[in-house]
């Protein structure tokens, strides 16, 4: 046996690498199994950090070229160096995952490079090296799922992570799935020239969206440029020299049709990955996703157990594993967290940007919950008037007797940081009176948020 500690935890994404230092705050002596060659898991290495970076970086692109002049600003003809762009996306990536790594050396948590496997509770191996921990926790995420008929190379036929990497700008992309990690990188290739068409199976885009917002959203995306396919499935994708030929069908059946692209994107949702971890051998249960069985508490069926982020149930999101892993851990501390899964929000990074956090309207009328609905445009708000950028609304929906928010939903410029104040509202409990009566600086976007609080009582402002 080379080593016993505290915890072990396999994994360091966002779940894993933030369960181990706050395991390490605490007192325990931790280590963590990442077999990446960096640490920061999907979010840092392929997901969220390289993804908003291209969307930064080709969203000015969007802006020299279209909306600068609009403002006065001239900046003559606008150019693409797609390899500095890309460059620029590693440098960000690369300046993320080593502040990991020093957050590791920071905390003494002890990171085990190579691929973690269990070979009994109590018991971790890596590179042949067996270690002992008092609690293992699998937060091991999740990879893309894959589509019958379609298969990946990651050159033409590209997952998200191919789909980062693109080292030409492709003229025509077809995205597989509406959800927000084929739209935020199909805006990515739009703004840099791609023709852009969304196939998706559902009659909507982003499913679980609160609806009156997934309509705007597909409009706005639709004057941007985007194209949609919806109720259409993908059952077949032939690669060729020139190009992709792809089979699409109405997702009720009829006649197939061909759609020609340069590069396809599979989006079509990600599943848990528990690969090679000897999960069967240490009698760990998976339920009917495959998901790591857990119960309230993040505990297995296995004493000493236990699993958090992507690969349990619940919205796959990096701030979702983050809360898990600090809760975990203090629960191994002897403390007694919480996680509030009513107040995490759910942000997509296109622009305009789209936020939500609580219930949508149709889960608030699916329980029979009574509500009053408060909406408020950003072409009513002075800053986004000032910004030129009035696509949006913010939308609250508070209890109908006792005014407490039960969710809030925005569409519109910034709409992932504005919705951090309604995460706040939600997790005090409040009521939109007491968002309606909080001063909001003048002038911002976050007094759309104010009017739409007015609103609910049918007293907006300034509409
Ligand atoms: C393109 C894209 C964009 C995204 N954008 C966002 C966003 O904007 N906001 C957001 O909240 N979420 C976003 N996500 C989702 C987010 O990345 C995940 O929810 C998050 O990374 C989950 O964290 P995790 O710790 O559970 O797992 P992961 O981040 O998946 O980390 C798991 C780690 O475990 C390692 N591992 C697996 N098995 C073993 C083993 N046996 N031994 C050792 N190591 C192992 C893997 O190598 C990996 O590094 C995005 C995802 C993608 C793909």
């Amino acid at each position: 046996m080379s080593d016993s500690f505290d915890v072990i935890v396999i994994g360091a994404g966002p779940g894993g690498y933030v369960c181990a230092i706050r395991a390490a705050q605490l007192g325990m002596k931790v280590a963590c199994v990442e077999k990446r060659a960096t640490l920061g898991g999907t979010c840092l290495n392929v997901g969220c950090i390289p993804s908003k970076a291209l969307l930064q970086s080709s969203e000015h692109f969007e802006e020299a070229k279209h909306k600068l002049a609009d403002h006065g600003v001239q900046v003559g003809s606008v150019g693409l160096d797609l390899a500095r762009m890309q460059a620029r996306k590693g440098e960000v990536v690369s300046s993320n995952v080593k502040g990991i790594e020093f957050l590791f050396r920071k905390h003494k948590v002890t990171w085990l490079k190579g691929e973690g496997r269990i070979t009994a509770p109590g018991k971790v191996a890596v590179n042949g090296e067996e270690y002992a921990a008092k609690h293992i926790v699998i937060a091991t995420g999740s990879e893309s799922i894959p589509l019958p008929g379609v298969e990946v190379d990651e050159k033409r036929v590209v997952t998200s992570t191919g789909g980062l990497e693109l080292e030409e700008v492709p003229g025509h992309l077809v995205v597989i799935g509406g959800g927000y990690i084929g739209l935020e990188l199909g805006s990515v290739w739009r703004r840099l020239g791609a023709e852009v068409t969304v196939v998706e199976f559902l009659d909507r885009l982003v499913p679980g969206m609160d609806g009156e917002v997934g309509k705007a959203f597909e409009r706005i995306l639709g004057k941007q440029g985007m194209k949609f396919r919806l109720k259409t499935k993908v059952t077949g994708a032939a690669v060729g020299d020139s190009g992709v030929d792809l089979t699409l069908e109405p997702a009720a059946g009829g006649e197939a049709e061909t759609l020609r692209c340069d590069v396809v994107l599979l989006a079509i949702g990600r599943r848990p990955y528990v690969e090679s971890l000897g999960l069967k051998e240490a009698g760990v249960e998976l339920d009917e996703r495959g998901r790591v069985k857990t119960d309230g508490h993040f505990a297995t069926n296995v004493p000493g157990i236990w699993a958090i982020g992507d690969v349990i149930v619940g919205p796959m999101l990096a701030h979702k594993a983050e809360e898990e892993g600090v809760a975990l851990a203090e629960q191994l501390a002897g403390q007694q967290p919480h996680v509030n899964y009513g107040a995490i929000p759910g942000v997509v990074y296109t622009w305009p940007e789209v936020a939500s956090v609580g219930e949508t309207e149709e889960q608030l009328k699916a329980r029979g919950q009574g509500y009053r609905a408060g909406k408020f445009p950003f072409t009513a708000n002075g800053r986004a008037r000032a910004m030129g950028d009035t696509d949006g609304f913010v939308k609250l929906l508070a209890d109908d007797k006792t005014d407490r928010l039960l969710g809030a939903h925005i569409i519109g410029p910034d709409a992932g940081t504005l919705i951090a104040e309604l995460a706040l509202a939600i997790e005090f409990g409040a009521s939109a009176e007491d968002v309606a009566r909080t001063s909001h600086a003048h002038p911002s976007l976050s007094e759309a948020v104010k009017e739409a609080a007015l609103a609910v009582d049918g007293r907006p402002l300034h509409i």
